[in-house]
């Protein structure tokens, strides 16, 4: 499951990794920040444009690293306010990042509230039974260098839509992790990018603002809760009760809620933050009352937010959205209790926005070119 491209990519290096390897080549410790500065302050697109450095110290430089190990394939605008950015890796895998702009009300498009959503495996192992992402199962974890390039790229695109001034990354709201993949089980490469988008040197997001989700690894929800950086966390519940939530996430037996719970209450403690529990509200999977009445008790019981997210559907798959006046009655068991609930009215569905989606439509576009 491991890729090793031709070269490494100097997105996953951090500032430490990447002054050792100048150290060994007799160059100086600042060139280093030099570099990072090109590539992330600067967005120098080649190593050419790095015009304090050496010649011989630029062609080592391209003979040693791949700058991205990701090139943009495909740009899609919604009609309403996503944009999904379609990767291809050094080995053609295609991975996908969004941008999804909320307006606020009383406020252009440019003032909305922005969040970026990024990938961290090609495929995904766990086999969700309503999930695009694992129909065909884990392909392979994404490098920390890919897993940095996709923030590159909404970078690279944000700055052509204003040319005049380079974006900040840190003008985005929040990046969530919730593309294709379940991020804790690409869980060094996962902290090692993040590291990296955080650094002062590097992107310099804050960590505060950056939310990991996952299906629900509890020995890895553990060590993230010993992790320094104050990373948010989100859980894609799904299943009030062990008897819904199995179901539809193999994952539940081997970490069934009596595991779940304890572990995210641990990290909810640890770090002092609300955490969030996902909710996909599927026509008669989980969207009775008895359900909601048992996220009422969960959610109080963490003191977390409740997200619904009503489902969107997928091609080849048989499942549904409940109708408005049934998702607005399982939000309203909440709501009676006081739990912070949001339900969401999605966006992008007409570009395919459901994790995944737009990704299988190009692969199966390819294999129809290729048979
Ligand atoms: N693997 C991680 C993160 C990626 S999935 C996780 O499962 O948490 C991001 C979110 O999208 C999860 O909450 C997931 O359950 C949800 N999701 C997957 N397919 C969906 C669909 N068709 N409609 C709505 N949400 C979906
Ligand atoms: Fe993987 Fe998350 Fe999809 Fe489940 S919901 S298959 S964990 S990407």
């Amino acid at each position: 499951m491991k890729f090793t491209p031709a070269k490494p990519l100097l997105t996953g290096e951090t500032l430490g990794s990447l002054t050792e390897k100048l150290l060994e080549r007799g160059e100086p410790a600042f060139r280093a920040k030099q570099i990072l500065d090109w590539v992330y302050k600067k967005r120098a697109r080649s190593w050419n444009e790095m015009s304090n450095l050496s010649k011989p110290l630029r062609t080592w430089l391209a003979e040693a690293f791949d700058l991205l190990g990701a090139e943009l394939v495909l740009g899609k605008q919604s009609t309403d306010v996503t944009d999904k950015l379609l990767l291809e890796l050094g080995d053609k895998s295609l991975i996908e990042t969004v941008i999804i702009r909320v307006p606020q009300e009383g406020v252009g498009i440019e003032n909305s509230r922005k969040t970026i959503c990024i990938s961290t495996q090609v495929g995904c192992a766990m086999g969700c039974v309503f999930c695009a992402s694992g129909l065909s199962g884990l392909k392979r974890d994404l490098l920390a260098g890919e897993i940095v390039a996709q923030l590159l790229h909404v970078c690279y695109r944000e700055d052509a839509r204003t040319p005049r001034a380079r974006m900040e990354l840190a003008s985005f709201d929040n990046i969530v992790v919730m593309g294709m993949g379940e991020p804790l089980a690409n869980y060094d490469a996962l902290i090692r990018a993040l590291t990296i988008v955080n650094a002062d040197w590097g992107l310099g997001f804050g960590a505060r603002r950056i939310t990991i989700s996952t299906s629900g690894l509890v020995p890895k929800i553990q060590k993230l809760a010993d992790e320094d950086l104050g990373f948010r966390l989100a859980i894609s519940l799904h299943g009030a009760t062990d008897e819904v939530r199995e179901q539809i996430m193999p994952v539940n037996k081997a970490y069934p809620l009596a595991k779940l719970i304890p572990a995210v209450r641990e990290f909810s403690e640890k770090h002092g933050r609300m955490v969030t529990l996902e909710f996909i509200l599927i026509e008669e999977v989980n969207d009775s009352l008895e359900q909601a009445r048992a996220l009422r008790d969960i959610a109080l019981d963490l003191h977390a937010h409740v997200n619904l997210i009503p489902y969107n559907t997928v091609e080849g798959l048989p499942w549904k959205r409940p109708s408005n006046t049934r998702q607005e009655k399982f939000a309203d068991v909440l709501r009676a209790a006081r739990v912070s609930v949001t339900l969401r009215r999605e966006k992008g569905h007409d570009i395919d926005a459901a994790c995944g989606q737009l990704r299988l439509k190009t692969e199966k576009e390819r294999a129809v070119e290729v048979g």
